[in-house]
């Protein structure tokens, strides 16, 4: 019999919808070549994933869109059976180029709405061009918007029917209370990186006492991020390679990258890992049909160590900085 893998495994949000717990991430240095991303997704979709990761950032839309018709033409899927995220990028966090960054993500994906919009990061930078990191002599152009403003816009948005839900990335639990408290909508979902290396128990427990679903992201430690987020000998790290998860894998029979994975599902955390090979995309599903014990989950968290692959050390001076 031919093995359904189908992964129909879901959360509700604070706001009654649901959200799959496995993600396609879709993140990609810009020098790889766009056109596998079409690949991916319509591979993510044949594998049975249901939700897809993107963000205008990303510069991937497009090809993510026609994945999206191509799969709906098949009548291999309908709009209503995915969940598609995209975010809002920091050079449109003023109040008129909130709802304009949302109508470039919704064109290029062929899409009338997005069933999860998030801020992708709660530092502004200025507006010059189409730029995505604008400088001037070597420095990041920043802005002080207050991310409560943008947050204001997303939830205009929600008003409109042009997204489902709202949410944000990147947020620490001092920027979630203030949030939290001085807003109408609170926030469904917060994305950030998660992963043994990177416990964040505290931001866990925040979130989870307040209802807010977390979206696990570079949940493999993002080997193949763009070499300036790599930060020479202090950043030695390969989660793939952990020789405690590979035991746990070798005992599971599966591959470290499932037990990874299946460490966020367990926890009823959603996870997005982006690959472009057909057969890790496929590897990665295999998530929901075995348990990791009280012990391995134990002998995971004692990998804590603070180490964060995706940093953004150039805002790290901003106010609205989170990291630190
Ligand atoms: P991940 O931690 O998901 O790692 C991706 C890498 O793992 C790729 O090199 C991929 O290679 C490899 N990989 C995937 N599956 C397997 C497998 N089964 N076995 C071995 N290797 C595997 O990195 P990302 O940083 O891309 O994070 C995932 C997603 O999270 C992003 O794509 C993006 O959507 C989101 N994200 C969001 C951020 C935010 O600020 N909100 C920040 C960073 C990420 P290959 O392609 O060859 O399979």
């Amino acid at each position: 019999m031919e093995e359904d893998t189908r992964v129909a495994r879901t959360i509700e949000l604070s706001d009654g919808t649901r959200m799959p717990l496995l993600g396609l991430g879709t993140w990609k240095s810009s020098h790889l070549a766009r056109t596998s991303i079409q690949g991916a997704v319509e591979a993510a979709i044949a594998a049975g994933y249901r939700h897809i990761d993107t963000a205008y950032s990303y510069r991937n839309e497009a090809d993510i869109g026609r994945a999206l018709r191509s799969k709906m033409q098949q009548g291999v899927i309908r709009r209503q059976d995915m969940f598609i995220v995209s975010k809002l990028w920091c050079t449109h966090h003023a109040p008129e180029d909130i709802p304009l960054c949302l109508e470039k993500s919704l064109s290029n994906l062929q899409l009338d709405y997005l069933d999860l919009y998030l801020v992708h990061f709660p530092v502004g930078l200025k507006k010059v061009g189409d730029e995505l990191f604008p400088t001037k002599d070597g420095e990041l152009l920043t802005t002080d918007i207050d991310y409560l403003d943008v947050w204001r816009g997303m939830e205009a948005l929600q008003a409109s029917g042009k997204v489902r839900s709202i949410g944000v990335s990147n947020f620490n639990v001092l920027q979630l209370e203030r949030l939290l408290a001085l807003s109408r909508v609170p926030p469904a979902v917060n994305q950030v990186e998660l992963h043994p290396y990177l416990a964040q128990t505290e931001l866990v427990e925040f979130c989870k006492s307040k209802n807010i679903a977390l979206t696990a992201c570079s949940p493999f430690g993002s080997p193949a991020r763009p070499p300036e987020l790599h930060r020479g000998d202090t950043d030695p790290e390969k989660l793939l390679e952990e020789p405690v998860i590979g035991n746990i894998a070798r005992r599971q029979r599966r591959s470290p990258a499932q037990v990874l994975l299946r460490y966020h599902v367990q926890q009823g955390v959603s996870v997005i890992p982006k690959s472009d090979k057909p057969h890790h995309i496929l590897e990665n599903t295999k998530i929901f049909d075995f348990s990791l014990t009280d012990d391995e989950v134990a002998a995971l968290r004692g990998l804590d160590r603070g180490w964060k692959a995706c940093v953004l050390d150039q805002l790290k001076t901003h106010p609205y900085y989170p990291f630190e």
